[in-house]
């Protein structure tokens, strides 16, 4: 079946060749894929604005040995406004970047795809970005089983019970008070933090509003995609510095 059709986002894309660009998508239907998109950057391209990042398409794409080749798209969704939005828009980024760095090339996932077209829309709609952007950030990393378990020590499987609050970004979660002294970097958590995760992994982006410990939530997140999973987060960093401004 060398030609498919699939709906995909724009998570980026690069120049390629001569007057082409290379294209990573999100599909629901295979996951991260790269594509040539043919012709892309010359000064007539009928592509248009199809191909800014977060932009929701139906995608024709040719496929043989492995390369993929875009025919033909359409715009479903082009999240044109929250894309032109100051913090709503860097968020939006954020979470696509997300997506890009750690799916793992032609792995579908169809509930994290339609969980950021979810996020995206939300955000788009006006909700927080900030809530938004973290409920969406933990519910990724549990479907992608990155999420640490919250229930027993992340260094030595020991229970944690209640008012153990410390968490080791290194180790990848809460941490015991036998281990507490002898790691570093350790960071305590709120209990209202704590609560706030299971908050926001069980609600609606809809529902949820920003509270005063969604910063350290923040933070605790940083340290941990920094952390556990290498991942750069400079586009969250600046950010929290444009809310603080605001
Ligand atoms: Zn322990």
């Amino acid at each position: 079946m060398p030609l498919f059709k699939t709906t995909g986002f724009v998570l980026k894309t690069k120049s390629w060749g001569e007057g082409d660009k290379l294209a990573t998508f999100f599909t629901r239907e295979k996951g991260k894929i790269f594509c040539l998109v043919r012709g892309a950057r010359k000064p007539k391209s009928h592509w248009g604005g199809a191909l800014e990042p977060m932009t929701l398409l139906d995608l024709m794409i040719y496929e043989k040995g492995g390369r993929h080749t875009l025919t033909q798209c359409q715009i479903i969704k082009s999240f044109k406004v929250l894309r032109q939005s100051s913090v709503p828009g860097s968020t939006a980024l954020f979470l696509t970047e997300l997506v890009d760095k750690l799916t793992a090339e032609e792995d579908p996932n169809p509930e994290l795809f339609n969980q950021l077209e979810l996020a995206l829309s939300a955000m788009e709609n006006g909700f927080p970005p900030l809530s938004v952007s973290l409920s969406f950030t933990l519910k990724f990393l549990n479907l992608l089983g990155f999420w640490p378990l919250m229930d027993v020590c992340a260094s030595c499987g020991k229970r944690i019970e209640g008012g153990m609050n410390t968490f080791n970004p290194k180790s990848g979660g809460l941490i015991c008070p036998d281990c507490k002294s002898s790691l570093s970097g350790n960071i305590t958590i709120g209990e209202r933090t704590l609560n706030r995760i299971k908050i926001l992994l069980d609600s609606q982006f809809q529902e949820v509003r920003d509270q005063a410990e969604d910063l350290e939530l923040n933070e605790l997140l940083l340290s941990f995609l920094r952390s556990q999973l290498g991942m750069e987060t400079s586009k969250v960093k600046i950010f929290l510095q444009k809310m603080e401004k605001e």
